[in-house]
């Protein structure tokens, strides 16, 4: 089916149930089958997964991602969508939706009770008011889980994939290539989207690392630094991490920046993953030092 075929389908839909769209819940529907089928074909779905899906919409991608799954869970936050889903979905038995906020959904009874705690791949058009809270909640969380390929605004996605000394290297970008590898699969312009979306999208596909790239010592201070480094952007690192407040004092930074064979005059956003990761070793040596 084309876009313009599509496109009449999802508005009979929507018409046949006087469904109104709600901006505020990011309710921008695919109508482009080549994207959907670029979304699909990166999830590499076989019978023996179970997929999660955040937001089914009109159940447009749900009814693709279950005609490969073994089980489609999907989550979604809009009560009026789901008599809907009942009905566009109504042939498919392999598929269960869930009335809830992703934000708020306790999501890894979920995966417990549909996947026995096995890891599920998360496939989803996501809601862009929410997107990087909903991706890192299923990081940080641990959530078993071997992929997760989501539709997001292009500039996040950029984010999220950048690597270092690039302007789009930052926070969001470190903090999601520490769980995971990162690769753009597809780029969708607004009028994939009904109604249209006021920005372009791109499809991000996540491979969650078995192990860790780098070891840490505390991962909540990781973060810590990683926050400090970009912070002032325009400064050196020994500038930016000193004047952070939390960290230490002028003298222990440049000391930890040393042992770590990192120049203090560097800017924060030159470095790489590793060279975070040894410089909070450091710190975290420095304040144990300080407490012991
Ligand atoms: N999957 C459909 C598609 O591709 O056409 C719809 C995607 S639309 C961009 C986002 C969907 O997420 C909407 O159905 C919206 O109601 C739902 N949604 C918004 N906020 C949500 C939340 N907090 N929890 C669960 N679903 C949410």
């Amino acid at each position: 089916m084309d876009r313009l075929a599509s496109h009449k389908v999802t508005k009979d839909i929507v018409s046949k149930y006087g469904f109104r769209f709600t901006k505020s819940l990011g309710q921008n529907f695919l109508i482009d089958e080549g994207v959907l089928e670029k979304i699909v074909d990166a999830g590499d779905i076989t019978k023996d997964d179970v997929v999660i899906e955040i937001g089914p919409g009109i159940g447009t991608l749900t009814k693709e991602l279950s005609l490969r799954a073994k089980k489609v869970v999907s989550i979604e936050i809009d009560k009026m969508l789901i008599p809907i889903l009942k009905d566009t979905l109504s042939e498919r038995d392999n598929v269960t939706i869930i009335n809830e906020d992703i934000l708020k959904a306790d999501i890894k009874s979920i995966v417990d009770e549909y996947a026995d705690g096995e890891p599920v791949k998360v496939v989803a058009n996501l809601p862009y008011y929410i997107t990087t809270p909903i991706i890192m909640r299923f990081l940080e969380e641990y959530i078993p889980m071997s992929i997760m390929v989501v539709m997001i605004q292009k500039e996040v996605a950029d984010r999220i994939n950048a690597k270092p000394s690039t302007k789009d290297y930052g926070t969001l970008s470190v903090a999601v290539q520490y769980y995971c590898s990162t690769e753009i699969v597809a780029k969708a312009p607004k009028g994939a989207f009904i109604p249209e979306p006021s920005v372009d999208s791109s499809v991000i596909k996540l491979t969650v690392k078995e192990k860790r790239d780098v070891q840490l010592k505390d991962e909540h201070l990781f973060f810590e630094v990683v926050k400090a480094s970009f912070s002032k952007r325009r400064k050196t690192l020994l500038n930016a991490l000193s004047s952070f407040g939390t960290l230490g004092e002028k003298d222990q930074m440049k000391y930890a920046l040393e042992k770590s064979d990192i120049d203090p005059q560097r800017r924060g956003e030159t470095l790489d993953i590793y060279e975070f990761a040894r410089l909070s070793n450091e710190i975290f040596e420095i304040k144990k030092g300080l407490k012991g």
